[in-house]
């Protein structure tokens, strides 16, 4: 099989390796509300599938051998001249290098600037009365605590999935998301890089249709044949 040659703005052009869907050497289904994290070696492809549709799955990257080498949203975005995280996007971490790039998309938009969502954000936009609601940010502590790391480590993430379209004036817009049933992206891992997800329990905003549903993720290793 032919691999696609790929280029999006910002990027530079590469080859995304050909994957058969059948042949994943990892497959985990994520339950609506509940976290996930895995190591993807250098040269794996991970997988995520929005597998309903209009689901945000909040999502973290730790050089694996290194945690205090992370996802920078700021760097990403200065790299690549844009906000959105799409095909072509590399992934780059607070030391400058490049942890992954996006080789596949099928939705066509991924936000990187509104953060994760926590129980002290739901007070504050929503109304006390959401305090109790889990949330990401507790996704994420209980599972960065499983790989040493606590709530200092947990930074600006990417929100795959999600539609977050910046106005004009330059205020983030929270709407509708634009996955379909089965989107996915595909991510390149360009060292070993520890993933941690949080399958999104929000539901005070549009982020998951107001309805959180599974996620899946699937692990490739193209030099398997
Ligand atoms: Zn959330």
């Amino acid at each position: 099989m032919v691999a696609n040659v790929i280029s999006a703005p910002g990027s530079v052009f590469f080859a995304a390796p050909a994957i058969d869907a059948q042949k994943a050497v990892y497959e985990f289904t994520i339950p609506a509300n509940k976290p996930w994290s895995g190591v993807v070696e250098k040269g794996q492809i991970l997988r995520i599938i929005d597998i309903e549709g209009q689901q945000a799955v909040d999502t973290l990257f730790y050089n694996a051998l290194d945690t205090s080498e992370r996802y920078s949203a700021q760097d990403t975005i200065l790299t690549q001249g844009g906000p959105y995280v799409t095909t072509g996007t590399r992934l780059i971490s607070n030391a400058g290098n490049v942890l992954g790039v996006v080789v596949a998309d099928s939705c066509g938009r991924h936000d990187t600037s509104a953060g994760a969502c926590s129980c002290e954000a739901n007070t504050a936009r929503f109304g006390h009365h959401t305090r109790y609601m889990h949330a990401c940010r507790e996704n994420f502590l209980i599972e960065v605590s499983k790989h040493d790391m606590t709530k200092r480590d947990i930074v600006p993430n990417i929100n795959f999935f999600m539609n977050v379209p910046i106005e004009p004036d330059g205020s983030l817009a929270i709407v509708d998301g634009v996955s379909k049933p089965g989107d996915y992206v595909d991510i390149l891992a360009s060292m070993d890089i520890l993933v941690v997800i949080s399958n999104c329990p929000q539901v005070n905003n549009p982020c998951n249709g107001f309805n959180p549903t599974a996620v899946k993720v699937l692990i490739f290793d193209p030099s398997i044949a």
